[in-house]
């Protein structure tokens, strides 16, 4: 796999998932536009450690003028965007009836709006190269529900219908839309839920349990295999991969 020439960009990539999915576009020679909020200079490093030209630019995805801001710096710093992974995502555990609007609204413009933008701002450049690839990280979550995620899965099933749309506009073209659905990936975003349901400390208890619950092979998804399927998901071979709602899940939704 030779991703050298081609840049890519993805959203929420100083941990987890996203940060996997950027070390292996690096590793096969992409470009990396890296963004995301914390420890910005240890993603940079880890990716140019690959040989590859990395940036990070700092925009709020919950923000359609910062969005702007970021495609704007990747087109004047890197000449546009071939590869878009549409990672950042947040997430709120709650009852409907108790869930903070402000959470609702954040969770819709992360999960769902933020691809709306990257993508509408991306297109053109692509279409002029014939050339792309969109990857939107959605979720197990965005072709089944579970309780107190209502923002979560209407976001992520979102995600997955915007997913279907891009790819059918573009069906006759070299550019490809589609979706990864992971089932729990032990990342910050996960770890927080762990936290919460851990009683007298017993944390390994409660990870057994989060899995137990959902994913048949009582074993985390990684980054790293995660990073792998959206490498082969940019290749030659993915060409009529269009539209998919590809779900790494430990058989989550087989059941
Ligand atoms: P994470 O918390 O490790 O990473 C989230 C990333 O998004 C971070 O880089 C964070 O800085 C960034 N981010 C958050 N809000 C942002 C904002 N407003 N603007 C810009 N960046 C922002 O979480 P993760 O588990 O790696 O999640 C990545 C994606 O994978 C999310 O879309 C999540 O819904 C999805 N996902 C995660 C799991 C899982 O089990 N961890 C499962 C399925 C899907």
């Amino acid at each position: 796999m030779n991703l050298q020439g081609k840049v890519a960009l993805v959203t929420g990539s100083t941990s987890g998932i996203g940060l996997g999915i950027a070390l292996k576009l690096a590793e096969a020679g992409a470009d990396l536009v890296l963004n995301g909020f914390g420890d910005s200079d240890t993603a940079v490093a880890a990716v140019r450690a690959h040989g590859v030209r990395a940036e990070h630019h700092p925009a709020d995805m919950s923000k359609p003028e910062e969005i702007e801001a970021l495609m704007h710096f990747a087109a004047s710093t890197f000449a546009g965007v071939d590869i878009l992974v549409n990672n950042a995502g947040i997430q709120h555990v709650a009852p409907v009836e108790d869930f903070p609007v402000e959470r609702w609204d954040a969770i819709i413009a992360i999960n769902l709006s933020a691809a709306f933008h990257t993508t509408r701002l991306a297109m053109p450049s692509m279409r002029a190269r014939n050339w792309g690839r969109i990857i939107n990280i959605a979720s197990a979550h965005g072709l089944a529900a579970s309780a107190g995620k209502s923002a979560y899965v209407a976001a992520k099933h979102g995600l997955i219908g915007l997913t279907k749309s891009v790819a059918l506009e573009t069906a006759t073209t070299g550019i490809t839309c589609n979706a990864i659905c992971p089932g729990w990936v032990l990342t910050p975003l996960v770890q927080k839920q762990i936290d919460d349901r851990t009683v007298d400390g017993d944390s390994a208890r409660a990870r057994e349990e989060l899995l137990g619950e959902k994913q048949p092979s009582l074993d985390f998804v990684t980054p790293e295999q995660l990073g792998e399927l959206a490498l082969f998901l940019c290749s030659d071979a993915a060409i009529q991969v269009r539209g998919a709602a590809w779900n790494m899940d430990g058989g989550w939704l087989a059941r």
